[in-house]
């Protein structure tokens, strides 16, 4: 192992570019050579490519994103792209890659270590629906934003006696809802992992408006539907007598300066994918399992559905959290 190329794909993560620091830093101090892929597997597909020094990654463990950027790459997915991929590495004489993003982009990682090409994945979205690891790059900034941003509009719902309508991101996942939800205090989480159940979600704006407590916020996963389609369907029960308001997150969600937790995380993770590496490893996503740094099979994590941790639930459900009811499976 002596060139080993780094590329982040997918949605971009806060906590990206302290993984590409650590893996530059970590595989210089092993005597590799360190090369950047621009633009994910789109940038590998156009033969962008960079060689990375400590002065390129400097400063970057404080910055969100990627400084490598990122893409969705739809000629990657076909077995022609993948191909064309592996005789671009081997022209660089690449002989281990690092790929961080989602399970697209892990999935990507694997069809190239099923052709032979020595390839170890770390979890870079925001939305942590990996199965495999308790948490992705990204997820503990994201939820540091997310709560920064809903404590300031729980300010000025409680000002006007308003209900605020909150969407944020989570396609297939509630986790990132439902954690925010108990993080402050709000009072509905709509997630795709339970049904909806509008009855008793204006029960409860109902109880709190009566009971004086009259401002809500209720948090939707983008996964169930936009915030403005439970709005109106909020509205439309005519039952709710406050004034509605809706607020979309949006990409802001992806922009908040890494935590210190995230920094560690990436740190970790990048390391451990350049020492597999080194140690002849092949075909594993980096994960942390109960705060302990450790390879798993991308068999083993690529087809299953990561849950939502059932202590949260219970803890939702226990502190009088609206979050839908149980779907029958
Ligand atoms: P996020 O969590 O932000 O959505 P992601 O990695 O899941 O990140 P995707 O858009 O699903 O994002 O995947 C990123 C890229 O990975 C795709 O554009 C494609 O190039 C590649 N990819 C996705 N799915 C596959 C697959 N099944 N096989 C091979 N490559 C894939």
């Amino acid at each position: 192992m002596k060139r080993i190329a780094v590329l982040t794909s997918g949605g971009d993560s806060p906590g990206m570019n302290p993984a590409i620091r650590s893996i530059t830093r970590t595989g210089l101090h092993k005597g590799l050579e360190i090369i950047g892929i621009r633009n994910g597997y789109q940038g590998l597909l156009d033969n962008e490519f960079i060689t990375l020094d400590t002065h390129l990654v400097s400063g970057r463990i404080r910055d969100a994103g990627t400084f490598l950027q990122t893409s969705r790459c739809p000629d990657f997915v076909k077995e022609e792209g993948v191909r064309r991929a592996l005789d671009i590495l081997a022209d660089h004489r690449i002989d281990g890659l690092v790929v961080i993003g989602g399970d697209g982009s892990l999935r990507g990682a694997r069809d190239l270590h099923r052709c032979g090409l020595p390839v170890i994945g770390l979890p870079g979205t925001i939305d942590n629906d990996i199965y495999g690891t308790d948490m992705g790059i990204g997820v503990d900034t994201a939820l540091n934003t997310i709560i920064d941003l809903v404590d300031m509009i729980r300010a000025t719902a409680a000002s006007h006696r308003r209900c605020f309508v909150v969407e944020v991101m989570g396609r297939g996942s509630g986790y990132l809802a439902l954690m925010t939800t108990i993080s402050t205090g709000s009072q509905v989480a709509v997630i795709p992992e339970f049904r909806m159940n509008m009855e008793s979600i204006v029960r409860v704006l109902g109880h709190r408006f009566s009971a004086h407590y009259n401002n809500s916020v209720i948090i939707v996963a983008e996964g169930v539907c936009q915030g403005a389609e439970f709005m109106e369907r909020l509205i439309a029960t005519s039952k709710v007598k406050q004034e509605v308001r809706l607020t979309v997150l949006g990409h802001i969600q992806r922009g908040g300066t890494p935590t210190h937790y995230d920094r560690l995380l990436a740190s970790r993770m990048g390391e451990m994918a350049v020492l597999a590496l080194i140690s002849g490893e092949s075909g594993s996503m980096v994960s942390t399992i109960n705060g302990k740094t450790q390879l798993c099979d991308f068999n083993d994590i690529l087809e299953r559905r990561k849950a939502l941790p059932s202590d949260a639930i219970r803890l939702a459900r226990n502190i009088g959290i609206e979050i839908g009811d149980v779907v029958e499976s």
